[in-house]
């Protein structure tokens, strides 16, 4: 497959008719300054597609369910009491529906592979399925559904909060010893075998607060290799928790206890100190922002400034997926700095455009963060490929290097005309290949829940 771009953003920077080789997935050949050939798939505008470096696919069900206020009720507890009436009810069915949906919108809105930080494992009330890895199944099935890339992060989720609470109510779905873990973490690996070649696994020890000190030493040495994904100093409350039990602030905690590395993607990791920041920064792991959820749970603020100063490494995900969106995520972290700080353009580098640097900032980020070949364009990286249109009136009147900025700031998904995952050509002409199919099967899903939540 050859597809011909009229101007794309390679690594050496921006390039004019721009002509790619795909092959097996992969890009297999960049040659710019030439002419479209005969059976080419033309484009405007080429870019390195984004990964999604974090989400819950069944949250997506959730959303504009809880914004409003209850006389009484503290703000997280209305969030946080529908989800467990979810965990109730959702089947094995519903949840591969939703996870379609979600995975489906990433595409939409330019992302070509999503870690799916998934902690929903057994039925309601912690039975396990016959098949105990039934619900990594159904992802695996949504992600094929859709052609997405996936890189899946089974949720070693053990206790109920910080010092070994019991695990209880809706947290029963979640539960494993870590023998169990393992075993599922290994039939995980079994089930990637008749998956596209770009599927991976990593794991997710959930965080401080759902595991021992003990055992996330031990499931971080029993799996060397691979990505590690762990929520982490994501509100106050959690940071006092962690300090009052372990001693220590959460990111302190880790860093004196764990080799964190470029394995490592640590989600939040919103209140850091200015050391904490430093030394996370100086570690090479990446740091998973998910400024939408974020704001939307008011969460705080990630000290960014400081952060990307240091040399710090992030990529962006879409968490609850309240508002799934790369250009949303990426206005959203930036929006955010200049609120706090009263100044705009934080987080551009010297000289730097905000929308370029944040943008191809996560597509490597992400990258890392999945342990996926992807983040630029370049020979030999799975083609993960977003291809957005600059005669719209967004981005007609812009130059090369403010293509970016137009697509963070003033754009949105109507921008874009086609998305490929590895290669797989999954929405063209701003469609989904699947999607009156995916969209048929959503709505039959949250018919049937709706009714039993009633
Ligand atoms: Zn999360």
């Amino acid at each position: 497959m050859k597809v011909f771009a009229r101007r794309a953003a390679l690594e050496s920077g921006w390039a004019s008719d721009v002509r790619l080789t795909v092959a097996q997935g992969r890009i297999a050949g960049i040659d710019t300054g030439v002419a479209p050939q005969s059976g080419d798939i033309r484009v405007d505008t080429l870019l390195p597609a984004l990964s999604n470096l974090h989400s819950h696919s069944f949250q997506r069900a959730m959303a504009g369910m809880t914004e409003y206020r209850q006389k009484g009720r503290e703000n997280f507890w209305t969030w946080r009491a529908l989800m467990y009436r979810f965990l109730d009810h959702l089947t094995p069915e519903q949840i591969r529906a939703i996870a379609s949906l979600a995975f489906m919108e990433m595409q939409l809105t330019g992302f070509a592979a999503v870690g799916e930080f998934h902690y929903l494992h057994h039925a309601a009330g912690g039975t396990a399925y016959d098949d105990p890895a039934e619900l990594s199944a159904r992802i695996m099935q949504a992600a094929q559904e859709t052609g997405i890339g996936l890189t899946h992060l089974p949720v070693l989720y053990t206790y109920g909060d910080v010092g070994e609470r019991p695990l209880n109510g809706g947290q029963l779905r979640f539960g494993h010893t870590l023998d169990a873990f393992s075993r599922l973490v290994a039939r995980c690996n079994d089930m990637i075998r008749d998956m596209p070649a770009d599927t991976q696994v990593g794991i997710a020890p959930h965080s401080l607060r759902a595991t021992s000190p003990a055992d996330l030493a031990e499931v971080v040495a029993r799996h060397p290799d691979g990505p590690v994904h762990m929520h982490i100093a994501e509100q106050r409350k959690e940071v006092e928790d962690v300090s009052a039990v372990l001693g220590a602030r959460p990111v302190e905690w880790l860093l004196e206890h764990h080799s964190v590395g470029p394995r490592w993607c640590l989600i939040h990791a919103t209140h850091m100190t200015e050391g904490e920041t430093d030394r996370l920064a100086q570690t090479g792991a990446v740091v998973g922002l998910c400024p939408v959820t974020e704001a939307n749970l008011g969460d705080g603020v990630f000290n960014g400034r400081s952060f990307l100063d240091a040399g710090g490494r992030f990529g962006v995900g879409t968490d609850s997926n309240i508002n799934i969106s790369v250009s949303e995520e990426l206005r959203m972290m930036e929006y955010a700095q200049r609120l706090f700080h009263q100044q705009r353009n934080v987080l551009a580098t010297e000289n730097g455009s905000t929308g370029q640097g944040l943008y191809l900032a996560a597509a490597r980020g992400g990258a890392q963060a999945l342990s996926r070949d992807c983040g630029a364009l370049a020979d030999g990286n799975w083609a993960d490929l977003l291809a957005i249109d600059s005669t719209a009136p967004a981005l007609c009147a812009l130059r090369d290097e403010q293509i970016l900025d137009g697509f963070v700031f003033a754009g949105d998904r109507r921008l874009i005309t086609d998305v490929w995952c590895a290669g797989r050509h999954q929405v063209q002409a701003g469609r989904h290949v699947a999607q009156d199919q995916i969209l048929s099967q959503y709505r039959a899903a949250m018919t049937g829940l709706m009714a039993k939540l009633d």
